[in-house]
């Protein structure tokens, strides 16, 4: 463990993939779980999730929020799974605060959805590190949520960490069972489009993904996946490094990579 409660912690996106990965062992969550280890764990976790699309902005306000099986033609076993972290009443305020004059609804009844609880259980599997879950609002602009990111990104000298769950290519219905570790033309370049554009610190150009036309459309054909990579290189600073791990595309068009700022 580097990083005590005391020091910056990093801004992370994971590429979260399918909720199955919670119940294997692969390449992807052996990635998740050594980030864990390597971190170690923040005095709280602030997640943006692709599967909390609203419309303004909500946070989970709840002592203990409850576990959200989210999926649908997974094993019974899946469903049996819980992720008991405990919340964090007082951080949730806290954003609300330092969102103002961004209107924040408290939310007492939603729990953690699969977005950020099938990836916690590899990289914090006893589930003891405090967080709360803020909803991306689905009539802002991606400046915004970028801008949303930069303000969220204080509470990471805070102690926490901050993460965002999504791909940054996402196509279900292109998805092509065949291609286990193949990935579409279109694919791979939006997705050297991103990276490149992270390593050259091009905030404008990861805002502006529309830019790439077809390419874009067939991999952001809804943005919730994408979305939570804005907030956490929106949380970016100047000094931070910056690497990617599994860096690959599965099945023609889910980008699995993760992103890890600040570690
Ligand atoms: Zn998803």
């Amino acid at each position: 463990m580097r990083n005590g409660n005391g020091r910056r912690q990093p801004a992370i996106f994971f590429g979260h993939g399918s909720p199955g990965n919670v119940m294997e062992d692969n390449f992807v969550t052996q990635c998740w779980e050594n980030l864990g280890r390597e971190i170690g764990k923040p005095k709280g976790i602030i997640c943006v999730s692709a599967h909390w699309y609203t419309r303004g902005i909500r946070v989970t306000a709840a002592p203990n929020p409850g576990t959200i099986h989210d999926f649908g033609g997974f094993p019974k076993a899946m469903y049996d799974l819980r992720y008991p972290a405990p919340g964090s009443p007082g951080l949730a305020g806290e954003i609300a605060r330092r969102l103002a004059p961004v209107d924040v609804l408290l939310d007492d009844e939603r729990g953690f959805d699969h977005g950020s609880w099938c990836v916690l259980a590899k990289v914090y599997p006893q589930a003891d590190v405090p967080m709360v879950q803020i909803s991306m609002d689905a009539t802002m602009l991606p400046h915004q949520h970028f801008a949303l990111g930069t303000t969220l990104g204080q509470f990471r000298d805070e102690g926490c960490l901050l993460m965002g769950s999504g791909n940054i290519v996402h196509n279900l219905p292109e998805m092509d069972w065949r291609m286990r570790d193949g990935s579409y033309n279109w694919a791979g370049r939006f997705g050297d489009y991103i990276r490149e554009s992270i390593v050259a610190d091009r905030p404008d150009r990861l805002i502006d993904y529309a830019s790439q036309g077809r390419d874009a459309s067939l991999s952001v054909p809804h943005p919730d996946h994408y979305l939570p990579l804005l907030y956490v290189v929106g949380a970016r600073r100047a000094d931070d490094p910056v690497r990617f791990e599994t860096p690959m595309v599965e099945y023609g068009s889910l980008d699995m990579t993760t992103v890890v700022i600040g570690a």
